[in-house]
């Protein structure tokens, strides 16, 4: 339960982003609370079974070179590699960690206690109240004095006083000086009836499933070829959506498949997400039996996991000071007020369910402006993650584990000021 009602920075959604913000906060001396509406941490990365950090490292052919923040290098370091992990590389120069879902979840555990915050899981954020304030605004003369000082001088804002949650169903309130809105889809801006970007196309959702029964000498690369001619010929087509193994998952006879839904996701269609989870789990079904039938290998095929959640990309986002867009990704723009490096591409996963990317140069990043995650309508709120300002394209490429760490951090940091 909340053990204080007051806290410096609140941070809402105990994703990846939210957990590293929550660190940079106390890193940077703030009293910390952490809401998650999950009895667990990690949100995609952990209930929807990802298993892999891009993000990390710069693409490049030739070398594997960091291409993160600081704390993301250092989990990575500390809980992954470690752990006799290595980076491997993908095509065209991609490199990415594979994780191992209980030890990463853990590790986010680890990371929290080691700087004290406090952490309140089964807690649903539910509401918010916003107060007006009237602010000084920097370029005033210092000289002018409050009763010369008219209402319009100053600038006419906004800032959340209270947040409303219910942690294990009960109803309770917390106060703070900032919050960060680390749910990945504009919750706080929705709670509190401000414009977001809720409209448009948004990339197609993908289900987890653990299998064992592969057989042992195919490598990942052929396995999905097999699949995907397997697949065809029995008359599952694209309509089906596609299945492969998750990149760097196979372990002898076992790995994780991706499951990948036939159509991109339509916001003008919510509420949607219930009927798109169980269409996933109903698909499956059939594909599996399919692959078992047509592939002798495959005959011992069987399903040892699903993932707990179908895994959406990206969805609501919020409107912020700036916007960070696929143009900037794509020229490396690394602006003054830059706060946290996207080394991955762009990579939209759209109506083929397949991933299509586009690179920026090999051995470049850009940055991610402190601008696309300070809201614009209300003084005290900080977006991380995947839920930060931006268009889909670009959001495509900082949304990634290894970024989404990144921003967090950031947002914890410019929450504490
Ligand atoms: C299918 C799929 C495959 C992917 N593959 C990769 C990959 O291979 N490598 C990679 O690096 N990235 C991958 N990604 C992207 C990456 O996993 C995510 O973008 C990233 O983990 C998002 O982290 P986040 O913290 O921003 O958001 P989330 O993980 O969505 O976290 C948001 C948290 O907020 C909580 N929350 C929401 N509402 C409330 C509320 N009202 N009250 C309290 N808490 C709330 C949620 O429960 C959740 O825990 C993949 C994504 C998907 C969907």
């Amino acid at each position: 339960m909340v053990g204080s009602t007051y806290y410096d920075v609140v941070v809402v959604g105990g994703g990846v982003a939210g957990v590293a913000a929550a660190c940079a906060a106390a890193d940077a001396g703030a009293s910390v609370c952490l809401l998650e509406r999950y009895g667990t941490l990690g949100g995609v990365a952990t209930v929807s079974g990802v298993g892999t950090i891009c993000g990390l490292y710069l693409r490049s052919q030739r070398l594997i070179a960091w291409g993160c923040s600081e704390f993301a290098q250092t989990f990575a370091e500390r809980h992954i590699l470690s752990r006799g992990a290595s980076p491997l590389r993908a095509r065209d120069g991609l490199i990415f960690l594979p994780y191992e879902i209980p030890l990463f979840h853990s590790s986010l555990y680890s990371e929290l206690n080691a700087r004290k915050v406090t952490v309140c899981l089964h807690s649903t954020v539910i509401g918010a109240e916003l107060t007006a304030e009237l602010i000084v605004p920097n370029n005033t003369d210092s000289n002018n004095t409050d009763s010369n000082n008219t209402v319009n001088e100053k600038e006419a804002t906004q800032r959340i006083s209270v947040l409303k949650l219910l942690n294990w169903n009960m109803p309770c309130a917390v106060t703070c000086n900032t919050v960060i809105d680390a749910s990945g889809e504009a919750l706080i801006p929705i709670l509190l009836g401000l414009p977001c970007d809720c409209e448009g196309v948004r990339q197609a959702p993908s289900l987890s499933i653990g299998v064992r029964g592969l057989p042992l000498g195919e490598d990942e690369r052929s396995l999905n070829v097999v699949i995907a001619h397997a697949l065809l010929s029995s008359g599952f087509g694209v309509q089906y959506g596609s299945l492969a193994v998750l990149p760097g998952s196979k372990r002898d006879d076992h790995a994780s498949l991706k499951y990948t839904l036939p159509k991109p996701l339509l916001l003008s269609n919510f509420p949607q997400h219930s009927d798109l989870e169980l269409s996933a789990r109903k698909n499956v079904g059939p594909l599996f039996e399919a692959l078992k039938k047509i592939i002798p290998q495959l005959k011992n095929l069987t399903q040892t996991w699903v993932a707990p959640q179908l895994g959406f990309r990206t969805g609501t986002r919020p409107i912020c000071n700036e916007s960070l867009t696929a143009a900037a990704v794509l020229a490396c723009q690394k602006p003054a007020n830059g706060v946290a490096i996207g080394s991955w591409p762009i990579e939209i996963w759209g109506e083929n369910a397949r991933a299509e990317f586009s690179y920026f140069a090999e051995e470049d990043y850009f940055t991610v402006p402190a601008g696309a995650l300070k809201a614009r309508d209300v003084t005290n709120l900080f977006f991380c993650g995947r839920g930060i300002c931006g268009e889909e394209r670009a959001v495509a490429a900082s949304r990634v584990i290894g970024t989404a760490m990144g921003t967090g951090y950031a947002a914890g940091l410019l929450a504490s000021r």
